[in-house]
């Protein structure tokens, strides 16, 4: 497990997938820090590769301190 602290809640790395992708998926890996900082607020980013459906992969980034958040096919 690699739960994280997301504006003030502890998220597993499919709970944070599921906050960027809008609905469930179907596995997510562990949640890394990214290599950026969130264009919004300059707060620091995670991201977190997952599996929306089977045929896909999914990398996402979220800010930990605000709505941001962007996903790269
Ligand atoms: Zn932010």
């Amino acid at each position: 497990m690699s739960n994280r602290v997301v504006q003030g809640r502890m998220v597993t790395p499919e709970r944070l997938a599921e906050l960027v992708e809008g609905e469930s998926v179907m596995d997510a890996e562990a949640i890394e820090d990214a290599d950026r900082d969130c264009p919004e607020c300059g707060g620091d980013v995670l991201s977190v590769g997952y599996m929306p459906d089977i045929t896909a992969f999914v990398t996402a980034y979220k800010c930990q301190d605000c709505d941001w958040s962007e996903r790269e096919e």
